[in-house]
C-alpha cells in the first residue's frame, strides 16, 4: 500500500497485481484489401505481413520481407458494438471501482481512429467508444444506489504543442490569454485552465461530447487547423462516496479516451510553412510517446521522459503506472499503406511490453474524518462521565492540560521529592502521564546541576577510558596500580581516576602514612583485623572517582566513595567526646584506619549490636547444620528399619500366615520394628519442623545483620565527613540551617563548593542567616530529599534492633541487656 499526503487529503492506493497493456488492432474495411500481404492468425491474435521483394534493389537483396505481430486481438469487420465489448467495457467497469484507465487509438490518418473513438455522431448505431463509455458509466451508477457517484468530463486538444479546451464555455477565440498549463501534484496530473464539467445524467454528457466535437470542427476551420494533426483527450472523472457508511474513505478514478494525431511519417520534403510545423510537432510528440512507451516497457528504467511533450506530460499518470491501459492500433489494409501499417504494428508490439499495476485510488475525506472522530470523542466523553458518576467520582476534567496545570504537577513532583508532599493523588491517565513526564524533567535538571557542579571543581576521567588513564600514568599522576600519587610539594591537582584495584586493608603507598597522624586512635582490634571486603565494604569505589583538590589531603585515602548519605539520628547519643574531641589532624586518616577507630569509639555500640547479631546468626546456622545431620541420621535409620521389616514380612509370608478371627498374628520382633519405625517417623517430623523454623529464622537474621552493617557504614561515613572532610565553619552553617547532621550532606556537595560557592555561602551566612534562618530553604530542600530517602532505612533499622532484642529474649530466656535502640 502506498500512502501519499497532500494538504488535508490523504491518498491510499491498494497495489494490485502487474498486468500487461492490452493491444488490439482494428482494420479499416476496404474493397482493396491486400490479401496476399496481410494475413490474420487463426486465433485472431496475430497478424503476419508479407512484403514482395523489391526487384528494383538489384540482385543482392537482404531486405526483410516477413513480419509476425502477436497482439491481444485483431478486429476486422468488427462492429462498433463488438469493438466496445472487446476493448473498453472492462476498463470502464473497473474505473467505477476506482481504477484509472486509458484507452488510446493510434494509427495513420484515415485508418479509423476517430471512427473507433467517437464514431459517427449522426448515427447512433455507429457511435464509438466515447458515447458508449458514458452510457456504461451512468448505467452502472444506477445499479449502485449505495454510492453517491459524481461524474465530470473534460475535453482537451493538443495541437502544435498548444493546449485547447474543447469544452470551453467561451466562444472559441484561439489560445486563451492565460494559456493552460500542465500541473503535477501528489494527486496526479491536472491541466490548469481546462474546464471540467459536472454531468448528472447521460444526456448532459452527450451534449458536452457533441459540443466538443463541434468545437473541434469549427476550430479546424477558423484556425485553419487540420484536425487529424491534433491529439484529443476526453476524460471522464468519477468520485464515489458510500451513502450507507459514514466512512471517510472514498474512491476516485478517471478514464482517458485518447484519439491521437495521425501517425504517418509526414514527408518534410516539399512541405513548408504550416505543414512543416505540423509535421515537426506531430512527429516529435508521437516519437516522444513512443520513447515513453519504450521506457515504460523497460524494467530497468526508473526515469520515464514524460515531460518532453505536452501529450506525454498530460498523460503522465495515465500511461503505465497504476492504470488499466488499452491500445487500439488502427490500420488501413491497402497495399499502398503497408509501410504505415508496419510502423503502426511495431508501435503496438512495443506497447505490449509495458506492464502496469492497476490499483484502486482510495482517498480520505479529511473533513469527514474529523467529523467522525469528533463524534466518537463526544461519545467517549459521555461514556466516561457516566462511568465517573457510577463510581462516585466527582466530575473529572479530561481535557488536555494547560501550562498552569503542568506547572502545578511539576511543583507537586518537586515537593514529593523533597518530602513535603506525601503522595500525589491519581486523577486520570493524562495526569499520571504528566507526573511521569515531570519526574523526568526534574531528574534531568538535577543531573545537570550535579554534573555542572562537579565539573566546576574536578576533572573527571572515566574508569573505562584506558587511554586517558595511561596518559595520566605517563605524566606520573598515577602509579601502575592505578593509585593516584601526590606531587612532592603537595600541590593540588584536580584529577579523579578510579584505581584499577583497591584492596581493602592494603597499606597506602603514599609518603605520609595516615597512621602517623592517627595511630593514637588505631586500636588493637582494628589493627589485627583490618576491614575485610567481605565484612565491610568500606573501601569499595564508585565507577568514576572524585578527588578533591585538597592541599594537604592524602590522595589515596581520599578515594572515597561518592555516597549519597543522609539524615539519620545517631544511634549513639551525643557523647561528651564530641565536645572534647581532639583538634582535627591536618591530613584525614585513611578510611580503613578511621573505621577501626570509629568501631571502638563512637560506633562501638552499633558495632556491638552488629557483632551480636552476627553471632546469633552463626549460632542459628550451626544449629541448622546440626539438625540437618540429625535428620539425615534418622532418615538412614528409618530406611534400615523398613528394610528389616520387609525382611520379616517376607519371612512370615514364606512360613505361612497365622490368622485369628480376621486378625493377623505377627511375632514380637516384627512388632518391635513397627513400633520403632513409628517412633523414628515422629522424630523425623519433629526435627524437620525444627529445621524449617531455623531456616526461616536464619533468613530473617541475615537481613538484620545486613541492615546493621549498612547502618554502621552509614554512621561511619557521617562521622568521617564531620570529623575530617567538612570544614567546620560549613558544619556550623549547616547546623543552623536545618535539623540534620552536617555529615549526612553528601561530601560531593560540600567539596564541590568551589571558591565561588564558598564565597556565596559565607555571603549567605552573613546576609541571610542573621535575618532569618528560613532564608536558606534552598539548601534545606535539597537535603530533605535525602532525609526522606533515609527515613525508610532508619525505620528498618529500628525494627531490626527490636527484633534482635526479642529474639534474644525468646531464645535464651535471659535479658542479655541489649540497649533498647533509640527510636528514629
Ligand atoms: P482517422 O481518425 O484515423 O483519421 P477516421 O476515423 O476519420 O480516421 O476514418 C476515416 C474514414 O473512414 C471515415 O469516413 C470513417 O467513417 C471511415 N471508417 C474508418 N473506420 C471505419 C470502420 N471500421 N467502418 C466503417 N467506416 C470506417
Ligand atoms: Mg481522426
Amino acid at each position: 500500500m502506498k500512502r501519499h499526503k497532500n494538504g488535508s487529503k490523504q491518498y491510499l492506493t491498494k497495489m494490485g497485481t502487474r498486468k500487461k497493456v492490452q493491444a488490439f488492432v482494428r482494420v479499416r474495411p476496404t474493397d482493396d484489401f491486400a490479401h496476399e500481404m496481410i494475413k490474420y492468425g487463426e486465433d485472431n491474435k496475430s497478424i503476419d505481413i508479407h512484403l514482395k521483394k523489391d526487384t528494383r534493389r538489384g540482385v543482392v537483396n537482404n531486405q526483410q520481407t516477413d513480419w509476425s505481430f502477436k497482439l491481444d486481438g485483431v478486429l476486422h469487420n468488427a462492429s462498433q458494438d463488438l469493438v466496445y465489448e472487446t476493448v473498453a467495457k472492462d476498463a470502464v467497469s473497473q474505473a467505477l471501482d476506482g481504477y484509472n484507465g486509458t484507452i488510446m487509438c493510434y494509427g495513420q490518418t484515415g485508418a479509423g481512429k476517430t471512427y473507433t473513438m467517437t464514431g459517427a455522431t449522426e448515427n447512433y448505431k455507429h457511435r464509438g467508444i466515447l458515447p458508449r463509455a458514458l452510457q456504461q458509466v451512468f448505467r452502472m451508477i444506477e445499479e449502485r444506489p449505495t454510492h453517491a457517484i459524481t461524474v465530470r468530463v473534460s475535453y482537451l486538444e493538443i495541437y502544435n504543442e498548444n493546449l485547447f479546451d474543447l469544452l470551453s464555455t467561451l466562444p472559441y477565440v484561439g489560445p486563451s490569454v492565460t494559456p493552460m498549463t500542465i500541473v503535477e501534484n501528489p494527486q496526479g496530473i491536472f491541466i490548469k485552465g481546462l474546464s471540467v464539467h459536472l454531468t448528472s445524467q447521460e444526456e448532459d454528457a452527450f451534449s458536452l461530447l457533441f459540443e466538443g466535437e463541434t468545437n473541434r470542427i469549427i476550430a479546424s476551420h477558423t484556425m485553419n487547423k487540420n484536425s487529424s494533426r491534433s491529439h484529443c483527450i476526453f476524460t471522464i472523472y468519477m468520485e464515489a462516496h458510500s451513502r450507507t457508511l459514514s466512512d471517510e474513505k472514498y474512491i476516485t478514478s478517471k478514464i482517458n479516451l485518447v484519439d491521437l494525431a495521425g501517425s504517418e511519417r509526414l514527408s518534410k520534403t516539399g512541405s513548408e510553412g504550416r505543414v512543416l510545423k505540423e509535421a515537426t510537432y506531430i512527429n516529435k510528440s508521437l516519437s516522444f510517446l513512443e520513447q515513453a512507451i519504450i521506457a515504460l516497457g523497460d524494467q530497468n528504467r526508473d526515469h520515464i521522459p514524460f515531460r518532453q511533450s505536452k501529450l506525454t506530460h498530460a498523460l503522465k499518470d495515465s500511461l503505465g503506472g497504476n492504470c488499466n491501459m488499452v491500445l487500439v492500433t488502427n490500420i488501413y489494409g491497402e497495399a499502398a499503406q503497408l509501410d504505415e501499417t508496419l510502423s503502426s504494428l511495431r508501435f503496438a508490439s512495443r506497447m505490449k511490453l509495458v506492464t502496469t499495476e492497476p490499483a484502486i485510488n482510495e482517498k480520505y475525506d479529511a473533513e469527514r474524518m474529523v467529523k467522525n472522530l469528533e463524534k466518537e470523542l463526544a461519545l467517549l466523553k459521555q461514556e466516561l462521565a457516566i462511568h465517573d458518576s457510577l463510581s462516585n467520582r466527582t466530575l473529572v476534567n479530561y481535557d488536555p492540560m494547560d501550562e498552569i496545570q503542568i506547572a502545578e504537577i511539576n511543583s507537586q513532583v518537586r515537593r514529593y521529592l523533597e518530602g513535603t508532599l506525601d503522595e500525589i493523588d491519581i486523577i486520570n491517565l493524562r495526569q499520571i502521564q504528566e507526573v511521569f513526564n515531570q519526574f523526568r524533567v526534574v531528574l534531568s535538571q538535577q543531573e545537570q546541576e550535579v554534573e555542572t557542579a562537579l565539573r566546576r571543581k574536578y576533572t573527571l576521567i572515566d574508569k573505562n577510558d584506558f587511554a586517558a588513564i595511561s596518559a595520566v600514568q605517563k605524566v606520573g599522576l598515577m602509579d601502575i596500580e592505578g593509585n593516584l600519587v601526590g606531587e612532592p610539594d603537595g600541590q593540588s591537582f584536580g584529577l579523579g581516576v578510579a584505581p584499577f584495584s583497591v584492596k581493602p586493608g592494603k597499606k597506602a603507598k603514599t609518603k605520609k602514612t595516615p597512621k602517623d597522624q592517627f595511630s593514637s586512635s588505631a586500636r588493637k582490634e582494628g589493627a589485627s583485623s583490618p576491614v575485610s571486603g567481605k565484612e565491610f565494604d568500606v573501601a569499595s569505589v564508585s565507577k568514576t572517582q572524585l578527588i578533591p583538590s585538597s592541599k594537604d589531603g592524602d590522595l589515596k585515602d581520599t578515594l572515597a566513595r561518592e555516597r549519597e548519605t543522609s539524615s539519620i539520628e545517631p544511634l549513639i547519643s551525643d557523647s561528651p567526646k564530641e565536645e572534647l574531641r581532639a583538634p582535627r589532624p591536618s591530613t584525614p586518616p585513611s578510611r580503613t584506619v578511621a573505621f577501626e577507630e570509629f568501631k571502638n569509639e563512637r560506633g562501638s555500640e552499633i558495632n556491638r549490636i552488629f557483632k551480636e547479631n552476627k553471632s546469633i546468626l552463626n549460632e542459628r546456622k550451626k544449629r541448622a547444620s546440626e539438625t540437618t545431620q540429625r535428620i539425615n541420621a534418622i532418615k538412614q535409620e528409618i530406611d534400615e528399619t523398613k528394610e528389616a521389616l520387609n525382611f520379616q514380612k517376607s519371612l512370615r509370608e514364606k512360613q505361612g500366615e497365622y490368622e485369628n478371627k480376621g486378625l493377623m498374628i505377627i511375632d514380637e520382633e516384627e512388632f518391635l520394628l513397627i513400633l520403632k519405625l513409628k517412633d523414628l517417623k515422629k522424630q523425623y517430623r519433629n526435627e524437620y519442623q525444627e529445621l524449617r523454623d531455623l531456616r526461616a529464622e536464619i533468613q530473617y537474621c541475615q537481613r538484620l545483620v545486613d541492615q546493621c552493617r549498612h547502618r554502621l557504614l552509614m554512621e561511619f561515613d557521617i562521622w568521617y565527613n564531620e570529623s575530617f572532610m567538612i570544614p567546620e565553619d560549613i558544619q556550623v552553617a549547616l547546623k543552623l540551617g536545618s535539623s540534620i547532621r552536617p555529615g549526612m550532606v553528601p561530601i560531593s556537595r560540600i567539596v564541590c563548593l568551589g571558591e565561588d560557592d564558598q564565597d556565596r555561602f559565607s555571603h549567605l551566612q552573613q546576609t541571610v542567616l542573621p535575618e532569618g534562618p528560613d532564608s536558606i530553604t534552598f539548601y534545606n530542600a535539597k537535603v530533605k530529599t535525602e532525609q526522606k530517602a533515609y527515613g525508610s532505612i532508619r525505620r528498618a533499622w529500628w525494627r531490626a534492633a527490636c527484633i534482635i532484642n526479642a529474639l534474644n529474649l525468646r531464645r535464651t530466656g535471659v535479658d542479655q541487656g541489649y540497649d533498647k535502640p533509640i527510636r528514629p
